[in-house]
């Protein structure tokens, strides 16, 4: 069970008002809040063993290296990947989708095909329309249906033996929806592509095991899942990311240099060039410990609860439409109120202290299938409150009221 009065104290901006009103956060799919034991990892490294890594032989440079690495064994136990080198830290899931993306730049050739899904975030879209470009290959879509779901039969038919990657996300940051990304990694395999999955909105929500899955490649980002911004990581097999030429190259990333030949340093080295995000590698690791204490489980049920309530509150409210009714869903509401643009209710939701997000949430081709301009919406976390849910109906309503 989720003791939400005590979690709340655990995140210092909760405690924050905005325009005069007590803060409610609703917008957590953009990026979720951080709590206390998360910024103290931040500032104890600046404050006790700032130094770069995997360089030096002082105490401090060994301090953080122990750390740093420590938190991508953290990273790979949450996960269960097989291996803690098959973690590559990144800036983020973007930075990740195109470290994948520049790599098969060198590994296809015209004629081959991607498949990506109709509900992806823009960063799971333009590096492979990028790719396609430079390597003629082929980028087919794999349609939605009106609940929000994917048309797996269509799927299905689209997977053919040139089929060499395939894009999907686990969680539809837009929708909420939960796609079946089980059997989306079989079919894939019995056509022999591989397959990447953007889990940047189910990392903080659902359990994944990336070895039950035998997923190719898996990206997350640590922001979404009370990490800080500015690191995230590219799950990668060992043997598809030996095969991956390195994506940027300088220090860390080599084993020898000289003007005649330079040879790559080992995995996961070959992609981490230059000195990285290290503070925000070791916070991720702390964010993992944090939600470890609450038990993803735990995360879960309570979200869903709130999902519950929120849908039922606002589904009453007359002329209000919720776009994304998948079976298995997030807490992710994004919905409409008949001809209002999401803009202006997120404008007056504002002003009464509710952070809530509009627009195309970077999936435009969604939007574009529903023939709307946006949405408004609303998502949840395990320190959100149902008191907060019925302010957000309350003000849904004034804005309702205002506006048309
Ligand atoms: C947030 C998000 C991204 C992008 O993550 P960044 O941290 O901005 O790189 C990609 N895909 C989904 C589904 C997201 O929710």
């Amino acid at each position: 069970m989720i003791d939400v009065a005590r979690i709340r104290e655990d995140f210092p901006i909760l405690k924050r008002k905005v325009n005069n009103q007590p803060l409610v956060y609703f917008d957590n799919a953009a990026t979720s809040q951080t709590p206390t034991c998360v910024i103290d990892a931040i500032v104890d490294y600046y404050a006790r063993y700032n130094a770069n890594i995997h360089r030096g032989v002082h105490a401090l440079s060994q301090e953080a290296t122990d750390a740093y690495e420590q938190a991508r064994q953290k990273i790979q136990k949450h996960f269960n990947a097989l291996h803690p080198h098959e973690i590559i830290f990144t800036s983020g899931t973007t930075n990740a989708i195109n470290i994948v993306a520049a790599g098969y730049q060198a590994l296809l050739v015209p004629g081959d095909e991607l498949l990506v899904s109709a509900m992806e975030h823009h960063s799971n879209i333009v590096p492979w329309q990028m790719l396609c470009e430079k390597t003629g290959a082929k980028l087919k879509v794999i349609p939605m249906l009106p609940d929000g779901t994917l048309d797996l039969a269509a799927y299905k038919s689209l997977l053919t033996p040139n089929t060499r990657l395939v894009f999907v996300n686990h969680v539809s940051n837009a929708l909420g929806t939960i796609n079946p990304i089980e059997s989306l990694i079989v079919e894939a395999h019995t056509v022999g592509a591989k397959i990447l999955i953007d889990g940047a909105q189910a990392a903080p929500h659902i359990e994944t095991d990336l070895q039950a899955l035998d997923v190719d490649f898996y990206v997350t980002s640590a922001h979404k899942m009370c990490g800080p911004t500015g690191v995230g990581i590219l799950y990668g097999k060992t043997d598809l990311l030996n095969a991956l030429p390195p994506y940027q190259g300088g220090g860390e990333m080599i084993a020898t240099v000289s003007f005649e030949k330079t040879t790559y340093a080992d995995l996961p080295h070959k992609f981490e060039a230059g000195t990285p995000n290290i503070a925000g590698g070791i916070a991720f690791g702390a964010a993992i410990d944090y939600i470890h204490s609450i038990g993803l489980n735990h995360i879960a049920a309570y979200e869903q609860e709130l999902l519950h309530y929120a849908t039922d509150q606002l589904s009453q409210i007359p002329g209000l439409k919720i776009y994304g009714q998948a079976p298995h869903k997030t807490a992710v509401i994004s919905f409409n109120i008949g001809e209002i643009h999401p803009y202006d209710i997120g404008t007056i939701l504002d002003k009464m202290g509710i952070a809530v997000r509009t627009g195309q949430h970077c999936t435009q081709p969604i939007m574009d299938y529903y023939q709307i301009p946006g949405t408004v919406r609303a998502s949840f976390s395990f320190y959100n409150t149902k008191e907060e849910i019925d302010r957000l109906v309350a003000a849904v309503k004034k804005a309702q009221m205002m506006l048309e």
